[in-house]
């Protein structure tokens, strides 16, 4: 597409709306129908340049604006913030085609990092002790980096960006984020919110952009920090780059979660939770359930009631009232995801249920699937290591929590474990034993709430520091440590 009158200034660079300066223009469209909701010209080299130069010129004077005057912008970003959720969670729903009601409950766990970075004057404070040698003293302070970025996916536009922007900020550093190119509107509407906060400029900045972007970030030396979230590939790619050239970084990856259904699990209740988990944001969230690990007569309990659940979920556009699911994100995924169904077939798979050639009344042309259910999934499967990415819950069998904890090990994703059951011990178990940063028992989706860190395993996570929680105030720091003596004649001096 061309650059015209009509494309959007995506970009808010030193406190200014301009467009990017690449001829390469997408068109924004609503997944649910196709239809285009706004075009956007993509960001170049040369304007990430002028982002990082802008927040690196803000960062002295805001490195030395107090703690406690930093957060007073974060109190009144979350108020408005709250004050526009319903108008936010609309924009969310249209470009990235959840239900408006996971997009306010995503917003709302965004929010909830920008609350968590208000006490940025007691999260920050370093410690110290006197006399570590006869009249010297010692103390480790904490100190903001610089620039950092934060490269972030398309399938939580309101959320995932807080899991960093908020923290960046409130310890002092200034601030780019390149959103999925994918879903730039949810964070352009963020950002108008942001421009009334009155940060100075330069403090945070938003680039739309691919690949050029995020390269122009990682070799930058100006850029001190990097947090990705995305898939496992990327991932990966951008941890060696950014550690080529000195950075620090925290690279969140793809998923393949595990839960483990004993057959003493309140059924109905497992039930619910795993179906929400499965195909709620249509499969396309890294915590998403997407193998159930049966044991016992649990293999026809919860294969019954799973597959009575999923065939009653309500499939449509996301701004219906009463639509518990809507469409993928692109007809390029639906197909995707429709093959890898295929694939599992081929493997051996019996299908139960089959969301493939969804027809939506009046959305023929939306890329929607239905919730669909494979039985029997052989574990050596070519379906079994991969990210599906989609609605699509898979079923196997284990014969007991040893051979079920057998099968989690394999897998090469560690980003959610989950066990449903009444028996304390087993969980107990399952919590020390489950290779997984993020464990649920009797939870569908173990999100960890803003302070406590998001601690994805193996190829889920590239790094030591996670997201949100203590975690964001390392990450975000540089520790100095100070030794001192002041000799004690000159001390009884004055
Ligand atoms: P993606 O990896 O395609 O894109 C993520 C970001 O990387 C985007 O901003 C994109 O512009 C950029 N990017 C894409 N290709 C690139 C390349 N070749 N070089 C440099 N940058 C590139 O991921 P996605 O499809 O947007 O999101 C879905 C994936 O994210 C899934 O794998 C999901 O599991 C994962 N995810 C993980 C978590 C987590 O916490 N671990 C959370 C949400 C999503």
């Amino acid at each position: 597409m061309a650059v015209t009158a009509a494309t959007l200034e995506a970009n808010f660079i030193n406190g200014k709306w301009i467009p990017g300066s690449s001829q390469t223009v997408v068109d924004i469209v609503n997944p649910a129908n196709q239809q285009s909701l706004a075009q956007v010209s993509l960001a170049d080299e040369a304007d990430t340049a002028r982002a990082i130069e802008a927040a690196a010129s803000a960062f002295p004077a805001w490195r030395m604006t107090p703690p406690q005057d930093r957060i007073q912008y974060m109190f009144r970003f979350r108020e408005l913030l709250l004050e526009h959720v319903d108008e936010i969670a609309r924009v969310t729903t249209k470009e990235n085609g959840k239900t408006v009601a996971e997009a306010r409950a995503e917003l709302q766990r965004g929010i909830e990092n920008v609350e968590v970075s208000c006490g940025m004057p007691t999260m920050m404070q370093g410690y110290n002790l006197e006399d570590v040698a006869r009249g010297v003293d010692e103390m480790m302070i904490r100190q903001p980096l610089g620039v950092v970025a934060a490269i972030t996916p398309f399938n939580f536009p309101g959320m995932i960006p807080f899991w960093f922007m908020p923290y960046a900020i409130a310890t002092g550093n200034t601030f780019i984020l390149k959103p999925s190119e994918r879903v730039p509107l949810t964070m352009m509407r963020v950002f108008e919110l942001l421009e009334q906060v009155g940060l100075p400029k330069g403090v945070v900045n938003l680039v739309n952009g691919g690949k050029a972007v995020v390269d122009a970030l990682l070799d930058h030396p100006k850029v001190r920090a990097i947090s990705f979230v995305g898939s496992t590939p990327i991932a990966k790619y951008v941890y060696a780059r950014a550690a080529a050239s000195g950075k620090r970084a925290q690279c969140q990856g793809g998923a393949k979660n595990h839960v483990v259904v004993l057959p003493d699990a309140d059924m109905k209740m497992a039930t619910q939770i795993i179906s929400d988990s499965a195909f709620g944001c249509a499969g396309q969230r890294c915590l998403a359930v997407s193998v159930a690990v049966t044991i016992g007569e649990a293999q026809k309990t919860f294969r019954d009631s799973i597959t009575e659940a999923a065939a009653s979920l309500r499939v449509g556009d996301g701004l219906e009232e009463g639509v518990q699911m809507g469409p993928v994100i692109t007809a390029q995924s639906k197909s995707r995801i429709e093959s890898l169904i295929g694939v599992g077939e081929k493997g051996g798979a019996k299908i139960l249920l089959d969301g493939r050639n969804a027809h939506i009344p009046k959305h023929e042309s939306g890329s929607f699937l239905k919730p669909t259910i494979l039985d029997a999934v052989p574990a050596s499967s070519e379906l079994t290591d991969t990210e599906i990415f989609g609605p699509v819950l898979s079923l196997v069998h284990a014969k007991d929590m040893n051979e079920a904890l057998a099968f989690l090990e394999r897998s090469p994703y560690g980003n959610q474990a989950s066990l449903f059951t009444s028996s304390g011990a087993a969980a107990r178990r399952f919590r020390y034993e489950a290779p997984a940063g993020n464990i649920g028992i009797n939870i569908g989706v173990a999100a960890p709430m803003a302070y406590f860190p998001f601690t994805g395993w193996k190829g889920s996570f590239f790094g030591d520091m996670h997201a949100q929680g203590r975690d964001a105030i390392e990450f975000y720091t540089d520790k100095k440590v100070v030794i001192e003596r002041w000799g004690e004649e000159h001390s009884r001096k004055f």
